[in-house]
């Protein structure tokens, strides 16, 4: 039974893609710790190589899988990189043509000829597969091949997630109805499951300060979009809407600060139009932070990183007497729901389209809150069935290979329907429901594999061919 951890689902991180600049990224600095680390001699190296294939090297350009790459060989650790500097670091290393690796050892390194994109060859195991090489005096080589497997999650050929698998944990959940099962006869909210099995990792301070700095990161990606203004990068054009949106809805406020700011939210009017365009807009905020490669938190992706923020906002402003630990355990709850689909079919568009990032993350969110709002095990679980029903067959197309079009606007929807689906749970007897979430999920997997591949994040199908815009050369 594959175990998974809270801190796993959801990761600080960098715009603009979880597994193709995330998993990239951690993929480097795993690579090289682990050959230093096993007596490997910086003074042996004498080159290195990255070849990507499948998705990863057909919209890796336009995911920044080659910078994050750089980065990661860097050493550096992108839940704590200041990601203002990541354009002068990468433009650093492009003009010197010299890389320190893990920040220890210079190297010549070129990335234009050194991180080769094979968009002809499509490895069977997993479609984002990355070889790194290392190129050792003496002709030798030390070579690895790491997987991208979604939502920032990586595999090293050959390896499984000893540590993880290896706890021993109160309540193993592999489906719906074991999650239904342990909540009832345990008499336990989902949250307090999902708590108890989080303790196998990490103490419960250790998971209380990881949650607030989980909401920490949400709250201020939402923020910080609703005030950046301008072009997205990345040669699309596509302006930023957020900060529109913001200035429209408080065009007669004022304040000074985030608090300021969200205290005037607290008090909007809750007539239909305005909270859905609220809504809306910390959809769309966290999206364009994601996708000019600011911090977010995944959840499960970068590419649907705007749907849980947007409800718990949502849950935050538009509801009364919502503390900060409704939203830590809103946090959990929904990060079980996304292990359900991690275990039972894919977080990975590459894999299954988008019902792998925005359904996945509507379902998240639309059961947990139902769990918010006093639904029983049972709603919880039928809000993220009727949420995931509604996204089953989405297929990933962005627009030259960027996370903006459709992914930006997307995001709304599935908070929306998320909402939606809270709703309907809420007022819905789950036993006489026909579809369970087990049926969904299962639908959801069978579908990614009939899904053909152009449909899945390679920018070869959809809206990425029938909107053709030449994009410059980054
Ligand atoms: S279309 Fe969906 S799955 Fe594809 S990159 Fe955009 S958000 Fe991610």
């Amino acid at each position: 039974m594959e175990k998974i951890s809270l801190f796993e689902i959801f990761k600080i991180g960098i715009g603009p893609s979880s597994s193709h600049a995330m998993g990239p990224w951690k993929a480097a600095g795993d690579f090289l710790n682990k050959f230093f680390s096993h007596n490997g001699s910086f003074k042996n190296v004498v080159g290195l190589k990255v070849e990507l294939f499948g998705s990863l090297a057909k919209t890796g350009t336009g995911h920044g899988t080659d910078k994050a790459i750089i980065m990661g060989l860097t050493g550096a650790e992108i839940s704590t990189f200041d990601s203002g500097q990541l354009i002068p670091s990468l433009e650093k290393i492009n003009s010197e043509k010299k890389i320190s690796l893990l920040g220890k050892y210079f190297i010549d390194f070129n990335p234009e000829l050194d991180i080769l994109f094979n968009r002809e060859t499509l490895r069977p195991s997993h479609p984002n597969t990355m070889d790194f090489t290392l190129i050792l005096s003496g002709d030798k080589q030390e070579k690895a091949t790491y997987y991208s497997i979604g939502g920032g999650f990586i595999q090293r050929k050959g390896e499984s997630r000893i540590l993880v698998d290896k706890a021993i944990i109160p309540y193993p959940i592999q489906t719906a109805e074991e999650m239904i099962q342990w909540c009832e006869v345990e008499e336990k909210s989902l949250d307090e499951i999902s708590m108890a099995n989080e303790l196998c990792w990490h103490t419960k301070f250790e998971i209380q300060s990881y949650l607030d700095s989980i909401w920490e990161v949400m709250e201020h990606s939402i923020y910080q979009g609703c005030h950046d203004s301008g072009e997205l990068p990345g040669g699309l054009h596509v302006q930023r809407r957020a900060n529109v949106l913001n200035n429209k809805l408080f065009f007669d406020k004022s304040y000074n600060s985030q608090s300021e700011w969200l205290a005037l939210l607290k008090k909007e009017p809750r007539s239909m139009d305005i909270v859905t365009n609220w809504i809306s807009c910390f959809a769309l905020s966290v999206n364009e932070v994601n996708a000019s490669c600011g911090r977010i938190v995944t959840a499960p992706t970068n590419g649907s990183a705007g749907v849980i923020p947007a409800v718990i906002m949502y849950l935050l402003c538009f509801h009364d007497g919502i503390s900060q630990q409704d939203i830590k355990k809103f946090l959990l709850v929904s990060s079980e729901i996304g292990m359900l689909f991690k275990k039972g079919a894919t977080i990975s568009a590459a894999a299954g389209g988008c019902q792998a990032e925005i359904g996945v993350s509507s379902a998240m969110a639309a059961g947990a809150l139902t769990f918010s709002l006093g639904g029983n095990i049972r709603q919880i679980l039928m809000a993220a069935e009727i949420a995931m029903e509604h996204h089953l067959g989405l297929t990933c197309d962005p627009i030259g290979g960027l996370v903006q079009i459709p992914c930006i606007e997307r995001n709304t929807m599935g908070a929306m329907k998320a909402i939606t689906a809270a709703q309907l749970a809420l007022h819905s007897d789950p036993n006489s429901a026909k579809v369970s979430l087990d049926d969904v999920i299962k639908t959801m997997w069978e579908t990614a594999k009939d899904m053909g591949m152009k449909y899945k994040e390679t920018s070869e199908g959809g809206l990425a061919i029938q909107v053709s815009i030449s994009l410059p050369e980054c």
